[in-house]
C-alpha cells in the first residue's frame, strides 16, 4: 500500500495510475496511456517523501507517501501552465487541462511560433499550438517505428522539427501524431468526433479494430464518417495505418453503383428494379455450365451463403476465390506439412520472438500494423533476417538482408536447411527425415550462391543467426507463394520451422501475412473448389480452379459466371485471355461497388454493400474472427451482399430460413468443426476468437500444434527454374505500395489517391543509364504478353538487372506482363518473376 494525500492505496503501476485510481486526477499533457511514459511535460509533478518527481514515471513503491495538492505544487502548476500557454495557443484537450491548472494566459507574453505546413493532403501542422508535449515524437517512434518528428532547440528556441516539407518528409501518413495530439497542433482534417461503431478494417489481412466516429444520420442529413481511430485492443492497439485510418470516402463516392442495372436488347446497361434484377438472374443461371468466384472483401457469412448457393443450387464445384491468386500456396504448403493450411501463430507473438525472418514481403508497405510492430520489436532487441529481392524499410533495420533473385527461392531455402543441419539442428522424430537428411546434404550455400544472388558467408551468416535464436518467427508474403514452386516453397519454410523446432509455442512458427482483409475467411469457408466448408472434402469430384473456369468459359464448358467483388479483368494475369473468356459467356453477373472494368461487361450489375455497410464477421490472417458492424447504410437501392444472396437462393429454388448473419454463422458453427465456439455472443464477449475453436464455450486458439503428438511432414523439394528466371532484358517483380489498396477501386477514391497518384516503375540507376531513362519519365514495359506504361524511380531499391512494378491503377496495365506461368501444386500466377524490356515512353 502506498499513501496519496493521506489515502491509503495499493501501490500499482505508476504513481500517475495509483492517483488517478484514488480519484486524485493529476494533470498531464504529454501523457497518453498507448505511448511510453516521456514525464517532458512536468504536469504531474507529485510530492513523494519530501522531492518532487514526475508521477507518470515514477513506479509506486510499497509505503511511500505522496502528496498531490500542496501549496507549492499547486503554484508551481499554475506558473507551467502560464509558461506553456505563453509559447503556444492550445486547443482541445490541452487547453482544458491548462485552465484546470489555474492558467489565464496573461502573466507571460512571449512570440508563438508561426510556422504552418499544410503540405501533405490530410496531416497539417501549425506550431503556434504546439506546448512540446512530445506526444507526436513519441507516437511516432514508438507506435510506427518512424523518426519524422523531433525537438531540437533549447529554451525559446526549442521547436517541434521535420525534414522538408512534411509531404516529403518521410511520414506514412499513419495519422497517430495526429490522434495523441492534445493541443489541435497536429491535425488530420478528419478530427470531429461522433457516435462510435467498433467494427474491423476491410483492407488487409492483419484485421484492425477501428472505432468509427459517425454524426449526421437525423433530420435529414446523411449520416457520414468523420474520424476513425484505432481501437486499442489486438492486433492493433491503437494504431492503423494510412488505409484504415483515412480510406472511407469510397463509402460515399459519387461511382458509387446505387441501383441494379440490365443489359438490354440493344446492349446497354441501364437501371432496373431488385425484382427485375432478381428475376433476370434466377432465370439466367440453370444448373449446367454455372460457375462462381466469391468475394475476399464479403463477409465470412456472405462466402458461406455463396458456396453453398452454388454447391447446392447448381450442382456444381465450380467455385473459386482470389486466395487462387495470392496465399492458396500457403494454404496448400501449409497443410502439407503440418495439416493445417493456416498462420500457425499470432501477430502477438512477434513480440515473443527473439529473431523475425520476414520473406518474400514488405509489411512496412502491404500489412503495415505487422511492419510497424516488427520495426518495434527490432528495435527492442530482437534480430531480423530478410529474405528479399528489393531494398524495404526493414533491410535498413535488418541484421541479414539476403537479397535473393526473384524465382530462386527453393535454392536458397534449402541452402539455408543445409546450414541449419551442419550446424546441428535435426529432426529426426519429423516424417521423411530420413530422405531429407540424405537429400539437403547437396545443397550447400556455395552450390547456389551464383543461382542465389546470395553470397554463402551471408547465407551462412543468416543461417548462424537462425541457429542461435531460441524463438525464431517467420513471416512469409506473396514473394514466396506467387512462383512456380510456391506451394513447394511453403513446405520448405516448414522444413525450416521443424529443424529449429519452431513450432508449437509461443514466438515462432511459420505465418502467411493474407493480402486481401477476408481472404482467409473465403477460403475458411468453403469458397474453393475442392474443399468445403472448414475444409472438408466436397461431394462429388472437385471443381475447377479460377484459371480452369476462364478455359472452360473460351471452350463454352462454362456458360455463366457469377462474380462478387473482384475486377479479374484487371487483376488476374493475361487480361486479353480473361476477356475473351468472359465476352464468350452466355451469362455473367457482377455483385460490386463500382463499375470496374469486368462489371461493364457483366449482363446484370448488382450494387452491393461495402465493409463499412453491413454486418458480419472477418477472419484475419492469424484466424481471429472479428465482428464487421454496420456504420452507414448503403447508398441508394444497394444492398448489403448477404441480403441479395438470400433473395437469389430464394429465387432460384434454394431457399434460406436465416434473418440475419448472425443466423448464417449458426450454421457454420455447426457445419465447420474450427468455428464450433463461434458464435456473435462469444464474440461480444471476447472480443474476437482465433479458430479453431472446436466446441461451444472454446475459447480459441492463438498457437497452433502444440499436441506433444503432433507429427510434422519434411518435404525434399528440387528447383525447377522459371521459364522467365533467365534471359535478355530485366527481371519483373510485380507488387504493392503503402497507400493503395490491389486494384485501388477503394483507394484510389480516397485520402490514399491523393498521396499516391500513379503507378511506377522502380528500376536501378545503372539499367535507367543504359536506357537513357530518367527519374520521373513515362516508360514504356513490354514482353512477349503485352505492354504497361507506368513513371520511372530510378533507384537502388531494386538490384541491376531487376525492377519493381506496382499494380494499383488499372490503367498502367501491370498484370498484362505476367503470362501463364503457375504453381504447380495450386495454379498460383506467377506474378513475381517476368522478363521484360523497357524503354523512354
Ligand atoms: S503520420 Fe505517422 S509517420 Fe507521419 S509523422 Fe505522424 S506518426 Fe510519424
Ligand atoms: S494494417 Fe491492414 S487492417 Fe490494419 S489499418 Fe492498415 S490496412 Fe487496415
Amino acid at each position: 500500500m502506498i499513501t496519496i494525500d493521506g489515502q491509503a492505496v495499493v501501490a500499482r503501476g505508476s504513481l500517475l495510475d495509483v492517483a488517478r485510481a484514488a480519484g486524485r486526477p493529476l494533470p498531464t499533457l504529454c501523457h497518453d496511456p498507448r505511448l511510453p511514459p516521456g514525464g517532458h511535460c512536468r504536469a504531474c509533478l507529485v510530492e513523494i517523501d519530501g522531492k518532487h518527481v514526475a508521477a507518470c514515471t515514477t513506479p509506486a513503491r510499497e509505503g511511500a507517501v505522496v502528496r498531490t495538492d500542496t501549496p507549492e505544487l499547486l503554484a508551481y502548476r499554475r506558473d507551467l501552465a502560464e509558461l506553456v500557454l505563453a509559447e503556444a495557443g492550445p486547443a482541445g484537450e490541452a487547453a482544458h487541462t491548462l485552465h484546470t491548472m489555474g492558467a489565464t494566459g496573461e502573466r507571460y507574453r512571449h512570440q508563438r511560433h508561426g510556422l504552418h505546413d499544410t503540405s501533405h493532403p490530410v496531416i497539417k501542422i501549425g506550431l503556434s499550438a504546439c506546448i512540446l508535449c512530445r506526444r507526436c515524437v513519441s507516437a511516432c517512434e514508438s507506435v510506427q517505428g518512424e523518426f519524422v518528428l523531433a525537438v531540437a532547440g533549447r529554451g525559446a528556441g526549442a521547436r517541434l522539427y521535420w525534414d522538408d516539407e512534411f509531404a516529403h518528409s518521410g511520414c506514412v501518413s499513419c495519422g497517430a501524431c495526429a490522434a495523441t495530439c492534445p493541443t489541435g497542433a497536429i491535425t488530420d482534417c478528419h478530427s470531429h468526433s461522433g457516435e462510435v461503431v467498433r467494427t474491423t478494417c476491410g483492407y488487409c489481412g492483419v484485421g484492425c479494430q477501428l472505432d468509427v466516429h459517425v454524426a449526421g444520420g437525423k433530420d435529414g442529413h446523411e449520416a457520414h464518417i468523420t474520424r476513425v481511430d484505432g481501437a486499442n485492443v489486438a492486433p492493433n492497439r491503437g494504431h492503423l495505418c494510412v488505409k484504415g485510418r483515412y480510406a472511407y470516402a469510397h463509402a460515399r463516392h459519387g461511382d458509387r453503383l446505387t441501383t441494379p442495372l440490365i443489359r438490354d436488347a440493344s446492349g446497354v446497361l441501364v437501371p432496373a428494379t431488385w425484382a427485375e434484377a432478381i428475376e433476370r438472374v434466377a432465370n439466367g443461371l440453370r444448373p449446367g455450365g454455372v460457375a462462381g468466384l466469391s468475394s475476399a472483401r464479403c463477409t465470412n457469412e456472405e462466402n458461406y451463403l455463396f458456396q453453398k448457393w452454388i454447391r447446392q443450387g447448381f450442382g456444381t464445384n465450380d467455385v473459386d476465390c482470389c486466395a487462387r491468386v495470392c496465399h492458396a500456396p500457403s494454404a496448400a504448403g501449409l497443410r502439407a506439412a503440418f495439416g493445417t493450411g493456416a498462420a500457425t501463430n499470432s501477430f502477438d507473438d512477434i513480440e515473443r520472438a527473439d529473431l523475425l525472418v520476414v520473406i518474400g514481403a514488405n509489411p512496412t508497405e502491404a500489412h503495415p500494423i505487422v511492419g510497424a510492430r516488427i520495426r518495434q520489436a527490432v528495435l527492442r532487441g530482437a534480430k531480423l533476417i530478410v529474405i528479399d529481392p528489393r531494398a524495404t524499410a526493414l533491410t535498413h533495420v535488418a541484421d541479414v538482408h539476403l537479397q535473393v533473385h526473384p524465382g530462386a527461392n527453393v535454392p536458397l531455402f534449402n541452402s539455408l536447411a543445409n546450414v541449419l543441419v551442419s550446424l546441428g539442428k535435426t529432426a529426426p522424430s519429423a516424417t521423411g527425415w530420413d530422405e531429407y537428411a540424405a537429400a539437403i546434404v547437396a545443397d550447400t550455400p556455395e552450390r547456389w550462391a551464383s543461382t542465389t544472388g546470395v553470397p554463402a558467408a551471408v547465407l551462412r551468416q543468416a543461417g548462424r543467426l537462425w541457429a542461435e535464436a531460441k524463438s525464431p518467427m517467420m513471416v512469409h508474403g506473396l514473394g514466396v507463394t506467387e512462383h512456380l514452386q510456391g506451394a513447394e516453397s511453403v513446405t520448405l519454410l516448414c522444413n525450416l520451422a521443424v529443424l529449429t523446432g519452431a513450432f508449437g509455442r509461443p514466438g515462432v512458427g511459420v505465418n502467411p501475412l493474407r493480402g486481401q482483409n477476408h481472404v482467409q475467411g473465403a477460403a475458411d469457408m468453403g469458397c474453393q473448389p475442392d474443399l468445403g466448408a472448414g475444409y472438408q472434402p466436397v461431394g462429388g469430384a472437385p471443381g475447377r480452379r479460377l484459371p480452369d473456369i476462364y478455359e472452360a468459359a473460351r471452350r463454352s464448358e462454362i456458360r455463366a459466371l457469377y462474380i462478387i467483388g473482384e475486377d479479374v479483368i484487371v487483376t488476374d494475369p493475361e487480361p486479353e485471355k480473361v476477356a475473351a473468356a468472359l465476352d464468350n459467356l452466355d451469362f455473367m453477373v457482377v455483385q460490386e461497388l463500382f463499375l470496374t472494368r469486368t462489371a461493364a461487361m457483366a449482363d446484370v450489375v448488382l450494387p452491393g454493400a461495402s465493409f463499412l455497410e453491413k454486418d458480419g464477421t472477418f477472419t484475419s490472417g492469424e484466424r481471429r474472427v472479428q465482428r464487421v458492424r454496420k456504420v452507414l447504410d448503403p447508398p441508394g437501392q444497394a444492398r448489403a451482399d448477404w441480403e441479395i444472396l438470400l433473395d437469389l437462393m430464394h429465387a432460384t429454388g434454394c431457399p434460406q430460413p436465416f434473418t440475419s448473419p448472425g443466423e448464417v454463422m449458426e450454421e457454420v458453427s455447426r457445419v465447420a468443426p474450427q468455428f464450433a465456439g463461434v458464435s456473435y455472443s462469444r464474440i461480444e464477449q471476447l472480443g474476437s476468437i482465433q479458430w479453431p475453436a472446436p466446441a461451444e464455450g472454446h475459447p480459441g486458439t492463438a498457437i497452433l500444434h502444440t499436441a506433444e503428438t503432433f507429427q510434422p511432414k519434411l518435404h525434399v523439394v528440387s528447383w525447377s527454374a522459371s521459364p522467365a528466371f533467365r534471359g535478355a532484358g530485366l527481371t519483373l517483380i510485380t507488387g504493392r505500395r503503402l497507400e493503395h489498396y490491389n486494384a485501388g477501386s477503394m483507394t484510389r477514391r480516397g485520402v490514399p489517391g491523393k498521396i499516391v497518384t500513379h503507378d511506377e516503375l522502380e528500376i536501378h540507376p545503372a539499367d535507367a543509364a543504359d536506357r537513357g531513362i530518367r527519374d520521373g519519365e513515362r516508360v514504356c514495359i513490354r514482353n512477349e504478353h503485352g505492354e504497361a506504361q507506368a513513371v520511372a524511380q530510378v533507384t537502388d531499391r531494386v538490384r541491376e538487372g531487376e525492377c519493381f512494378l506496382t499494380f494499383h491503377f488499372p490503367e498502367t496495365g501491370t498484370n498484362r506482363l505476367v503470362g501463364g506461368v503457375q504453381d504447380r501444386w495450386t495454379s498460383c500466377p506467377e506474378y513475381k518473376v517476368g522478363r521484360v524490356e523497357v524503354s523512354r515512353a
